[in-house]
């Protein structure tokens, strides 16, 4: 067996395993149905209103909660990469030290520090998302797997997906759609339905969140070329997405390049992932950003329509249901 052989088959091993951190059971948001949604870790993008910064490493992320902190100081004596730091503005943690190792988890005596993300092998996962299978059959509902972005795992779906459409599962993928076509093509054959963020029709502005929108678009006419469901979503985000120009150009791609979009979902900001940003020590750019107004909602929605689209719905806490 030649060295580069020796790695790939390696390489598959390893994707036998998934880097998840969240599983969520009875979602009714991510595909139709009753679901569980499954939360894989990593992502290519970095848009500045994730609402999931925990899920953007493959590695798992060590979180510090403030509220269960009782200064005890045993993690930074038992954190021997000098990685910890307990100030008046909270726990700095040195990312670029941290290895990981959750020796700092073990010793605090409160429960302060977590490492999220866990690490499932496919049985494990089966088993979880079997768990519900009476409510999917009830429901029409079934998986989805998002994140992070779940096609980074590619290798890891492209065998857990079969088993799934053995027992007769249906397979949602919420994806960013921002990675080369021959990862989606590995899979593409076990999904039922990819709901397809677009978020921006802008190449420069789409370029800062570390993407080519030209590989989104592009991605996105193959998938309904193979004839399979999409739910298209744009987030609405004040400053970055909620332009009508934006909502428009999106709304004109859908209407000609996706025929099997069965409807397009605009999704409205909300501020409730500040306090993760907070746990992670990460900056949250969008803390003084407020809730959009229920009417630019209704506006927006009403953009995508006079474009042609016939199935377009808004969601989400807006400003006159918060006041
Ligand atoms: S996970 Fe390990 S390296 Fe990172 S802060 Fe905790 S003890 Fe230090
Ligand atoms: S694509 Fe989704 S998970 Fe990735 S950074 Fe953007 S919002 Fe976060």
């Amino acid at each position: 067996m030649s060295l580069m052989q020796e790695k790939i088959v390696r390489d598959e091993d390893l994707d036998t395993e998934a880097a998840i951190f969240n599983i969520q059971r009875y979602s009714t948001e991510d595909g139709p149905g009753i679901r569980t949604t499954v939360f894989m870790k990593g992502c290519p993008l970095r848009c500045p209103w994730c609402q999931n910064p925990e899920g953007l490493n493959k590695e798992p992320s060590l979180v510090w909660y403030s509220i269960r902190c009782i200064a005890a100081l045993e993690c930074v004596k038992a954190c021997k990469e000098g990685a910890l730091n307990l100030t008046s503005d909270g726990m700095l943690i040195d990312r670029k030290k941290c290895t990981k190792c959750g020796k700092c988890v073990e010793a605090c005596p409160s429960g302060a520090l977590e490492l999220v993300g866990k690490t499932y092998a496919i049985d494990e996962l089966l088993d979880e998302i079997l768990k519900d299978r009476v409510f999917y059959d009830k429901s029409g509902g079934g998986v989805t797997f998002g994140g992070g972005e779940p096609v980074m795992q590619t290798g890891f779906l492209e065998k857990i997906l079969p088993e799934l459409k053995c027992k007769g599962i249906h397979v949602a993928i919420d994806t960013c759609g921002a990675l080369p076509w021959k990862y989606f093509k590995r899979i593409i054959k076990y999904v039922d339905l990819f709901l397809y963020d677009l978020k921006l029709l802008d190449e420069e502005g789409f370029k800062k969140l570390g993407g080519s929108l030209g590989l989104v678009l592009d991605n996105a006419k193959r998938i309904s070329r193979h004839e399979i469901p999409m739910w298209v979503r744009t987030p609405i985000i004040p400053g970055y997405t909620d332009n009508e120009e934006n909502i428009k150009h999106i709304s004109e791609f859908i209407y000609k390049n996706i025929p099997t979009a069965e409807r397009y979902d605009l999704l409205a900001f909300n501020n409730m992932c500040k306090s993760k940003y907070e746990r992670l020590n990460m900056e949250w750019k969008l803390k003084d950003s407020h809730l959009v107004e229920t009417e630019k909602m209704e506006g927006l929605k009403m953009v995508a329509e006079d474009v042609g689209l016939d199935n377009v719905r808004w969601s989400g806490l807006t400003k006159v249901e918060a006041d």
